[in-house]
C-alpha cells in the first residue's frame, strides 16, 4: 500500500499549476497507472508539448482510463486537471465502473510553481501570467471538488510517503 489515506484503487485526479509537482508526485506510482496527458501529446504528435495535439491526446487519455476502469486498476491523471468540465469527464467515467474517486491537490505556492518555470528549457516554459491563472483556478478548485463527486479530496503535502521518495530521487 503505498499511501494509507487513499483507496487501494481508483481514479486519482493530480491538480495544480504547471511547476507545482504533479509529474514529480506522480512517480511515487507504478509508472504503467499514471496517464501523463504529456506523455501522451508525445505519442499522437511526437511532441509532448504540441498543444494542437492536445484534444487528440485527451481522447487517448480518455479512452485508456475507461479500459482501466473496467479493470479495477488504480489510475493516477497527470495533468492540470483545473477545469471542472476535464474533472467531471474523469469522475464520471469511474463512476460507471464503481470506482472511487480522488482529488489530490498540488497546492504548491504560486511563487514555487514561477521559479521553477525559469531552468526549463525554453519550449517547457509556461508563461508567468498563465501560471497565474492556473494557480487561480487551483484554488478556485478546492470548494467544488466534493459537489463534482470526489469521494476523497487531499492535499499532496499530506500524502506522508513522498518526502522519503523525493530524498531517494536526490540521492
Ligand atoms: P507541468 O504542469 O508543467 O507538467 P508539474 O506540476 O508536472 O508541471 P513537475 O515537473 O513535477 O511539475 O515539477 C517541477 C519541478 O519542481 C521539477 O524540477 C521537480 O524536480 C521540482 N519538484 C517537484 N516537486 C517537488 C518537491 N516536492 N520538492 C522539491 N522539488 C520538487
Ligand atoms: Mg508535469
Amino acid at each position: 500500500v503505498l499511501y494509507p489515506n487513499l483507496p487501494e484503487s481508483g481514479l486519482i485526479v493530480l491538480i495544480g499549476a504547471s511547476g507545482a509537482g504533479k509529474s514529480t508526485l506522480a512517480r511515487t506510482w507504478p509508472a504503467s497507472q499514471v496517464l501523463s496527458l504529456d506523455a501522451l501529446r508525445d505519442t499522437v504528435s511526437d511532441d509532448p508539448g504540441d498543444q494542437d495535439a492536445t484534444a487528440d491526446a485527451a481522447d487517448v487519455l480518455k479512452l485508456i482510463l475507461e479500459r482501466r476502469m473496467a479493470r479495477k486498476l488504480n489510475t493516477v491523471i497527470d495533468a492540470r486537471n483545473i477545469e471542472q468540465s476535464v474533472r467531471v469527464e474523469l469522475v464520471m467515467a469511474a463512476k460507471r465502473h464503481g470506482m472511487p474517486t480522488v482529488a489530490v491537490i498540488v497546492a504548491t505556492p504560486l511563487r514555487v510553481c514561477l521559479e521553477r518555470q525559469s531552468p526549463r528549457p525554453t519550449i517547457r516554459r509556461v508563461p508567468e501570467d498563465v501560471v497565474r491563472a492556473q494557480h487561480r483556478a487551483m484554488v478556485h478548485s478546492h470548494q467544488r471538488l466534493a459537489a463534482e463527486g470526489f469521494n476523497t479530496i487531499v492535499f499532496a503535502d499530506t500524502l506522508y510517503r513522498l518526502e522519503p521518495f523525493l530524498k531517494q530521487l536526490s540521492q
